[in-house]
């Protein structure tokens, strides 16, 4: 296994039981794996779709957010939408290539939860971002705090500071987040199942070395670590074809 190690190219990854598990979008396995990979295969992954970017705002905050309903500080990850209607507005603007007035914004606030975030309570927002591309940091700031501050009153005057990260800068800081996307990918009814690919294993390629994980596999974002798991459950059955030993998930 390598840690801590950027993989450029598939040799990279050459290690001594011969089975690399490649994690990353979609598009940087193409680019990675290309050497090992049928052509077929390669076209096929550069169709996939990555829907929506997003727009992260990370704020210092002098106490915790003083929402309506106090029961928003018991969740760590609080979903701002307002109405069922709001909500689809919102999503249905930025799949047609608008923006809205009102984002669906999702916030966490790790200081009500991590101790070490709370010597200044830190809490972080993401909102969705149309393609092609447009985003202006100091409008999308704006609407963004708006929301904030419809249902928590007072919000922003307990800002002490504030980062921006578009979607460039959080490709930078993980090369996972193509494009700005952070779920692996549109995950809509033509790509939940068959994502990168439509193939009866998603997690195996046309190359029986290689086998493929990250959120750009099924279940998709959102489902932590079941994407890796059936992965590596999908190497396991291979290595178990050529091991006399049976080897056991734990
Ligand atoms: C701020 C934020 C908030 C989120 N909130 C939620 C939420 O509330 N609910 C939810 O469901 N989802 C949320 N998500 C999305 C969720 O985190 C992702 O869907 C999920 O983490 C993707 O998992 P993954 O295993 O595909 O990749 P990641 O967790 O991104 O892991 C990929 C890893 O691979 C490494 N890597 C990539 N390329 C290379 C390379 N070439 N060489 C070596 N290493 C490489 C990266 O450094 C990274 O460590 C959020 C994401 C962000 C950024």
């Amino acid at each position: 296994m390598h840690c801590s190690t950027r993989i450029e190219r598939i040799e990279d990854l050459a290690v001594g039981a011969g089975l690399p598990v490649r994690h990353g979008p979609a598009s940087a396995r193409a680019q990675i794996m290309g050497p090992a990979l049928p052509d077929g295969y390669l076209k096929r992954l550069q169709k996939f779709r990555y829907g929506p970017a997003v727009f992260k705002l990370d704020w210092a905050l002098d106490g915790p957010i003083p929402w309506t309903d106090p029961r928003c500080l018991e969740a760590s990850t609080v979903h701002i939408g307002g109405t069922l209607e709001e909500i689809a507005a919102s999503e249905s603007a930025v799949w047609n290539g608008d923006h809205a007035d009102r984002p669906y914004l999702i916030l966490c606030q790790q200081s009500q939860f991590d101790s070490n975030a709370r010597p200044c309570r830190q809490t972080d927002r993401l909102r969705l971002l149309p393609r092609p591309l447009r985003f202006d940091r100091r409008s999308d700031r704006c609407a963004i705090e708006q929301q904030v501050e419809r249902f928590a009153p007072g919000f922003r005057d307990c800002i002490l500071a504030r980062h921006k990260m578009g979607p460039a800068e959080l490709e930078q800081y993980n090369p996972n987040f193509a494009g700005g996307v952070i779920t692996g990918g549109a995950a809509d009814a033509a790509q939940l199942f068959t994502r990168p690919v439509a193939r009866l294993n998603p997690y195996t390629t046309p190359n029986p070395r290689v086998f493929i994980c990250s959120a750009s596999t099924p279940p998709g974002g959102g489902v932590h670590g079941m994407c890796g798991y059936h992965a590596a459950r999908a190497a396991l059955k291979k290595i178990e074809k050529f091991s006399p030993e049976p080897i056991r998930a734990r």
